[in-house]
Parts: C-alpha cells; structure tokens; sequence
C-alpha cells in the first residue's frame, strides 16, 4: 500500500492510498484501501489516517475511522496510531506474524506511525524538507 496524507497552507487535509492488495488472494478479495474509514479515512475536522498491512484486520477495527476518532478525543497522531495498532494485536492473541501499520496527520500538522512489525517508516515532505521518520512499534 501506499498511502499519503497532505495538509495544505489553510490547514486542509486530503489522503489518498492505493494498493496491489495481498500476496496469493482470494479472486475478488476488497481489502482495507478501497474502504473509506478502514485504509483511509479524512475528516478535515480532525485529520487524517491511513493504513498498510493486513487489509481483514483493518477492516475488522475500522481502523483509519478509529485513529480520526481518538485524535478528535485530543490523542496526539502518534498515540492514536499506537492504541489502532494495539487493539488489532489484543484481538489476535497469540498470533504476532503479521503487518499492520498506520499513519495519521492532525490539523497542527503533527504527523505519526506505527506498526506491529519493525521496520516501518513514512517520509514527510514541507517547505523546508523533507524527512524518514521510522515508525515505532509494537514488536522491536
Ligand atoms: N492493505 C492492503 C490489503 O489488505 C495490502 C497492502 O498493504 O498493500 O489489501
């Protein structure tokens, strides 16, 4: 997947994402990237989030839906990616062998990630720049 949130110099935020889907799927499998509010999801409000991985268990967790959600409720982009990607693992018990990742983007123009698996990094462009921030996560 490849998923990218923007806010412009008036502070709105658009997002995009597109995908090849999974490895070996199922013929007419829709995973996480076509669905509003599972890979991607804008309220310009908020922020935006978008997500990579395992398309089911974003699917199951509304994933980029919640991550809006948690900022509205004041979580920072980067908290909010951790506790998305927290639920996903608490509802998988036992079984850590597989990616999900998400990014997010507030209205101050804070940014966050962070994945089950290591390994996950977003790149941020501005004006001044631009930068690899590796994501955090869940397994280090
Ligand atoms: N999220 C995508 C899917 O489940 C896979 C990917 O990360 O490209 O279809």
């Amino acid at each position: 997947t490849i998923g990218m949130l923007a806010i412009d110099r008036k502070g709105d935020i658009s997002g995009a994402c597109t995908t090849s889907g999974m490895a070996y799927k199922i013929a007419g499998r829709v995973g996480d990237s076509p669905i509003i509010g599972a890979g991607l999801f804008i309220d310009n409000e908020v922020g935006g989030a978008t997500a990579t991985g395992v398309g089911e268990e974003v699917v199951r967790t509304v994933g980029s839906f919640l991550i809006v959600e948690l900022m509205r409720q004041g979580k920072s982009p980067q908290e909010a990616c951790e506790i998305a990607v927290k639920r996903i693992v608490a509802k998988n018990p036992g079984y850590r062998d597989f990616q999900v990742g998400f990014i997010a983007l507030n209205k101050k123009g804070e940014t966050g990630g962070y994945c089950i698996q290591p390994g996950f990094s977003y790149r941020t462009y501005s004006e001044e720049g631009h930068s690899l921030t590796p994501a955090g996560s869940y397994i280090n």
